[in-house]
């Protein structure tokens, strides 16, 4: 077979900047080895998130200049919303500025304490809109999810016999909605199996409860499908992405991940009155029904990147850029989450650098030390992320300590990521001079953002 290439070609090119292993040991000290206050023109290669990070198509941008910014009933939301019902097959779209934006509107209507919302796995603000709100989050990712180095097909799956044990034990009434991510961010960006989603919809309609899906991965969770489920190899993924949201009362998305946006999110659902809330709870958050909180422009963009997104050449060249980076990873022994999720490679530090204690932080030691060796800024998903402290100030360390690449969507290309894979294998190869970490400043709540760290002789 050939080589899976690139399917586009490169119009406008934007420049990355280099700097010097000794430049890049002073940005990391007054960076208080911390990535996120690195600015982005010392970084080389950034894979700290895919979110927002798309490169627009050419037929994006065209769209941007057809963005009508009229304040009612733009022809911009129409195409929009035009774009979202034929997807989702939902009647009702709602737009917002991202997806915490959509979740704060559902959840603040939904949620309250004594309510229960459960889950394949929440992602972070998803989980701190239920929190806020009142209501409890719980994640029941099925059993194979819990192993990082055991492969499986469809690790982001729902636990189905614990759902049915948890609405049992909590009562259906006090569960105003079951949320299915695909894929499953926070467990690996592994994918939901379409017999998943149809039992785990089954269980939510024998007790009455609405299942929504956290859409932000749609058509990477549909090509999953195909290429993995038996019976949908030879279907196009629309039906596919269709058949998926078929099972759902509603869905939440961001327009920052598969519609190839720079801003951008919506609400969709079938439930009229649901939806009369949530539009009133959006003209005083986020604005009219017909922008919710984006300019013309954007709904523009969003509206055709939804379906540029389900291209199969393009979906093929993605799963394959993550699979082929995991694959040189795993020839050269680097221990990283297997199989490949859809948009990031994750390592695992614990494996990686053992000789660094969990109160070290060796995923932050990694982190910092990809972008020393060659400017690559990924991210800490591990204990400086989602550690606590006891009562005697010990740290509770996460479940797992891993690094995040997340790919940006159509920014680099094949020859990036060979040397993305050299750079780690680099510092794979000189592991055992890398020191742990320790912290110097933290906030109360969502430390990994700020925290100011130093490293231990
Ligand atoms: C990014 C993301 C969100 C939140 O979307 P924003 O646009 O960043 O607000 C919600 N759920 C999942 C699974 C995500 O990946």
């Amino acid at each position: 077979m050939h080589t899976i290439i690139e399917p586009f070609r490169i119009k406008s090119v934007e420049p990355i900047y280099f700097t010097t292993r000794e430049q890049r040991e002073l940005i990391l000290r007054s960076a208080f080895h911390n990535p996120f206050f690195i600015h982005s023109k010392d970084v080389l290669i950034d894979l700290l998130t895919d979110s927002g990070t798309s490169a627009m198509s050419s037929n994006q941008w065209a769209a941007v200049m057809l963005g009508d910014e009229s304040y009612a009933g733009s022809p911009s939301f129409f195409k929009f919303e035009n774009a979202v019902k034929d997807i989702t097959g939902m009647p009702l779209v709602i737009p917002t500025h991202q997806g915490r934006a959509a979740e704060k509107i559902i959840f603040s209507i939904l949620g309250s304490k004594g309510k229960y919302f459960l889950s394949n796995t929440l992602f972070d603000t998803t989980r701190a809109n239920i929190e806020f709100s009142g209501a409890e989050g719980i994640d029941l990712v099925c059993e194979e999810g819990k192993h990082p180095s055991i492969p499986a097909p469809f690790k982001g799956n729902m636990d189905l016999e614990a759902l049915r044990r948890e609405i049992i034990r909590l009562g259906a009434e006090h569960i105003p909605m079951v949320i299915v991510t695909i894929t499953n961010n926070s467990g690996g960006g592994q994918p939901v199996s379409m017999e998943n989603i149809r039992a785990t919809s089954k269980i939510c309609a024998e007790f009455g409860i609405p299942m929504f899906i956290d859409a932000c991965r749609f058509a990477e969770n549909a090509y999953f499908i195909k290429l993995r489920e038996e019976g949908y190899a030879d279907k196009p993924v629309y039906d596919i992405v269709r058949e998926m949201f078929s099972y759902a009362d509603g869905c939440t998305m961001s327009a920052k991940k598969d519609a190839f946006a720079n801003i951008g999110g919506f609400l969709a659902m079938r439930d009229a009155d649901l939806a009369l809330h949530c539009r009133n709870l959006l003209i005083i958050t986020e604005g009219f029904p017909t922008y919710g909180g984006l300019a013309g422009r954007d709904l523009e963009a969003v509206a055709v990147g939804l379906y540029e997104v389900m291209d199969e050449h393009y979906l093929r060249y993605r799963i394959r850029t993550t699979e082929y980076l995991t694959e040189k990873l795993i020839a050269a022994g680097v221990p990283v989450m297997q199989p490949a999720g859809g948009h990031a490679v994750y390592l695992d530090a614990k494996a990686f650098l053992p000789h660094i204690p969990i109160e070290a932080y060796p995923g932050q030691a990694l982190a910092c030390a990809l972008y020393l060796e060659g400017g690559i800024r990924g991210v800490e998903i591990g204990s400086l992320m989602f550690g606590k402290y006891d009562a005697d100030h010990q740290l509770i360390p996460a479940a797992l300590e891993l690094v995040r690449l997340a790919i940006p969507r159509r920014v680099y290309t094949q020859s990036h990521i060979d040397y993305v894979a050299e750079v780690i294998i680099g510092v794979f190869e000189k592991r055992r001079d890398i020191r742990g970490l320790r912290i110097v400043e933290e906030a109360p709540m969502l430390r990994h953002f700020t925290a100011k760290l130093e490293q231990i002789d």
